[in-house]
């Protein structure tokens, strides 16, 4: 269900201190139009709910199989397996798993469901200038429930935060300006065939609500995920530093070290990760790319 008051997301976490400024409680909206080959949240690219088994706390005791009507489910030497076309993500199977060996990435919450824990951090907020960050997924693709969201922060007086890959309709980003007080926003490559190679949509729509974004005078930081042999090259790095030259001089940058946090969810939903033998840039290539921004007149931050 995804309607202006009720919306899929995968979890809340809260006290997070990387996500925007001061202590935040993030919210992980379901759903993204990109499948990022280095994505560290899998779960929460498709807005469905989905199952997914963690192996290494199932102890064999097969309730789940007999709880599922449709037969999804069958138990075999490598523990349990998702018949995925059969399942139709009821979770009677996750209520009947006590080891938490099978768990729903999606719950379905209303604006007045999730605003219930964001109050309940409000000190924090006031103390450490943090609010609420809203993530994924891609958060802009529930743009109606996301606007809500945003809007009842503002009636508590709530910073609000957006981490977005900019591949929403410019309309979606119009009607969250007036809500949403900072943009952490996406620039992975330029290149436009690359760009749909590594991440499955052409990066013009992309491109083009960035420069509304700044023409609006909207608050962003430009994101730029820095993922080995894919987009940390002299040309990529150059193309895009020629880009925010003419859109936006001076803004601030973030670069984010490409991680393997999120590899081992892949196993878990049955997806493939197809980066497995990538290996993090090193700390010197960091600074030597933060050199590269700061010299064309770019703050830049490293990691967050
Ligand atoms: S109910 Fe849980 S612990 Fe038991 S077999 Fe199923 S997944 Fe494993
Ligand atoms: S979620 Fe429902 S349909 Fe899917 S495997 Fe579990 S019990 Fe079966």
């Amino acid at each position: 269900m995804n309607t202006a008051k009720e919306g899929v997301i995968s979890e809340i976490e809260r006290y997070a201190i990387k996500d925007g400024p001061g202590i935040r409680t993030v919210v992980f909206l379901k759903g993204c139009p990109l499948t990022c080959r280095w994505c560290a949240n899998p779960e929460t690219q498709k807005s469905i709910y989905q199952l997914m088994y963690w192996p290494n706390r199932c102890i064999g005791c097969r309730q789940c199989i007999s709880e599922c009507s449709t037969s999804a489910l069958s138990f075999g030497k490598d523990g349990v397996k998702i018949n995925r076309s059969g399942c139709v993500s009821c979770g009677a199977c996750t209520q009947a798993c006590n080891s938490q060996a099978l768990t729903m990435a999606g719950q379905c919450k209303t604006v007045d469901n999730i605003m219930t824990i964001i109050v309940k951090d409000l000190p924090y907020y006031q103390t450490s200038g943090g609010g609420v960050t809203f993530s994924g997924g891609e958060a802009a693709s529930q743009g109606d429930f996301l606007c809500e969201l945003a809007k009842e922060c503002k009636k508590h007086r709530i910073s609000t935060c957006i981490e977005t890959c900019g591949y929403a309709k410019w309309e979606t980003y119009q009607k969250l300006l007036p809500f949403i007080d900072y943009f952490f926003y996406d620039l992975k490559i330029l290149d436009e065939k690359e760009h749909i190679k590594y991440t499955g949509v052409s990066n013009r729509l992309i491109l083009d609500n960035f420069s509304r974004l700044i023409t609006a005078k909207a608050n962003v930081t430009v994101r730029i995920p820095v993922i080995p042999g894919i987009n940390n090259t002299q040309k990529n790095m150059d193309e895009t530093i020629r880009f925010l030259l003419k859109t936006a001089p001076g803004c601030s940058v973030s670069l984010l070290p490409y991680h393997q946090l999120g590899t081992s969810k892949y196993d878990k939903l049955d997806m493939e990760y197809t980066l497995a033998d990538l290996v993090p840039p090193s700390e010197q290539e960091m600074l030597r790319l933060k050199e590269q921004f700061e010299n064309s007149g770019f703050p830049v931050r490293i990691g967050e």
